[in-house]
């Protein structure tokens, strides 16, 4: 099927066609359909595979229909790839006015706090720096977000960020949805999936 056929909106193909992603890579054809029915989604993915398209798209594409503000949090191991997503969303988001801000370790704290109250629609983090700011910068919570994308699951639980997470777990709505992405399904994994997704759906390429 095409981007279209799968029931993207016409803002995002846009966006599509000028980063040159002339159809769906085989995880983007799994996830959508069950993204746009709303379920929480587990995806077994490697980086390559197109895996944050998978995500971006369905959570940008309900941006678009319920504007407002902090909406999705996205949890990665490392700065790279934090900054790699962020990228993702502001090509795909382009035509939306998508803001995303990045907060990830080893940078100034009170740029980051600046950014954050600026209300991105989109915070992409390493787990460490964000409960910093969670603990510390007034006025920033994420009480409101829809999604939460938990990116190379298996990376962040190896890198220790587990009780981090569950942390950030309590501070956030219930009602929401889960998007978690691994390259290998571990117990630790099976475990944090347990803690943060509901009636998930299991899509692996
Ligand atoms: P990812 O697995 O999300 O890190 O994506 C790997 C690379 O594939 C990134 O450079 C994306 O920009 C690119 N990509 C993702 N989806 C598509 C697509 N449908 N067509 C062409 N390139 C894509």
């Amino acid at each position: 099927p095409s981007f279209k056929e799968l029931g993207i909106i016409d803002p995002l193909l846009e966006a599509l066609g000028q980063m040159s992603f002339k159809k769906p890579t085989e995880i983007q054809v799994e996830a959508l359909p069950h993204a746009f029915s709303g379920r929480d989604i587990i995806g077994v993915a490697e980086t390559g595979s197109g895996k944050t398209a998978a995500f971006a798209l369905p959570i940008l594409q309900k941006l678009w229909e319920e504007p407002r503000g902090l909406f999705a949090c996205v949890l990665a191991p490392t700065r790279e790839l934090a900054y790699q997503i962020s990228q993702q969303f502001d090509s795909l988001g382009s035509a939306i006015g998508v803001r995303c801000a990045v907060i990830v370790g080893g940078m100034n704290m009170v740029d980051q706090a600046v950014a954050l109250a600026k209300r991105p629609h989109i915070v992409v983090a390493t787990p460490g720096r964000l409960q910093d700011h969670l603990e510390n910068t007034k006025g920033f919570s994420l009480r409101g977000i829809r999604f939460l994308v938990l990116d190379e699951a298996d990376r962040l639980l190896d890198m220790d960020f587990g009780p981090i997470i569950d942390k950030i777990l309590k501070v956030i709505p219930k009602e929401r949805t889960t998007y978690l992405f691994s390259a290998t399904m571990t117990t630790k994994v099976a475990k944090l999936q347990r803690a943060s997704l509901t009636n998930p759906v299991r899509v692996e390429v």
